[in-house]
């Protein structure tokens, strides 16, 4: 877990001014690497050149920084890091100098895997082994399986998206430990309004479903904050339209924060 202060030194190191996207040149990346972002991560299509070619060189930092382990037989290949990288850098679009440094390393499972877990926490309440998409601590190893990341690569899939859920937590986790759906926000947002904001669109997702309506946001979000932010991040990037037509409201706070503004990159063919 990164300290506050180890944040705010990364984080001052960033400028805001500077906007995503505007540093690189088009002669570190290879065009087969261009293709190769198209092919794992759909929603690169609607980014633009220099956004591109950001994610391909943060990808690279990303890979090499990380302890990588396939787990139950699962090889891991330079093709399952890319896929990992590339995706989990959707995340980051406007924080190129943030590289997830609390996680050291990543687990990949073939498929879903089972877990013991002592029980006691918010969704394994009596114990026991249960199957497992992924999971993720805020010092220990990030956990995926193949299966579901692959199921993430095509659009429409029902907003599922594995290495953006894990990820997002971790963004969650930067400045404290303990998961609240709250990360920390740069000096443009005012936090107590955005908290404020973020629980109230949490709690309202909450009194819908209990009225019987349906969200974009799966009924997993609303087991607690944290799972709320990763869902709704998953939609944001996984189901943009669909997020800003039906709940405006929480699209519009996530752009605030990603800042990269998919579904208005969508309206244009
Ligand atoms: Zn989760």
């Amino acid at each position: 877990m990164a300290s506050s202060s180890f944040f705010r030194r990364l984080w001052g190191r960033w400028s805001w001014t500077n906007g995503p996207w505007t540093n690189g040149t088009s002669e570190d990346v290879d065009p087969q690497e261009l293709n190769e972002l198209d092919q794992y991560v759909w929603q690169a299509a609607w980014l633009n050149d220099s956004t591109r070619r950001l994610m391909i060189r943060w990808s690279k930092d990303f890979i090499s920084s990380k302890h990588w382990e396939g787990c139950n037989g699962f090889r891991i290949t330079p093709e399952v890091k890319k896929t990992v990288a590339l995706n989990a850098s959707l995340l980051i679009l406007a924080y190129p100098t943030w590289i997830f440094p609390s996680t050291r390393t990543i687990l990949i499972y073939p498929r879903p895997y089972k877990a013991r877990s002592r029980g006691g926490d918010l969704h394994h309440g009596l114990g026991g082994e249960f199957y497992r998409s992924g999971e993720t601590h805020a010092r220990g190893p990030v956990t995926l399986n193949w299966y579901d990341i692959q199921r993430a690569l095509y659009r429409d899939n029902d907003g599922d998206h594995l290495v953006l859920h894990e990820f997002s937590h971790q963004l969650d986790m930067i400045d404290d430990p303990h998961a609240d759906g709250l990360p920390p926000l740069p000096k443009g947002i005012d936090a107590d309004r955005w908290k404020s904001e973020f629980q109230h669109e949490f709690l309202s997702a909450r009194d819908a479903i209990a009225r019987g309506e349906e969200l974009v946001i799966n009924d997993y979000g609303l087991t607690h904050p944290s799972e709320f932010f990763a869902v709704a991040s998953e939609c944001y990037f996984q189901m943009p339209w669909d997020l800003r037509e039906y709940q405006p409201e929480v699209y519009t706070l996530l752009r605030e924060f990603y800042i990269t503004d998919l579904a208005q990159a969508m309206d244009t063919p």
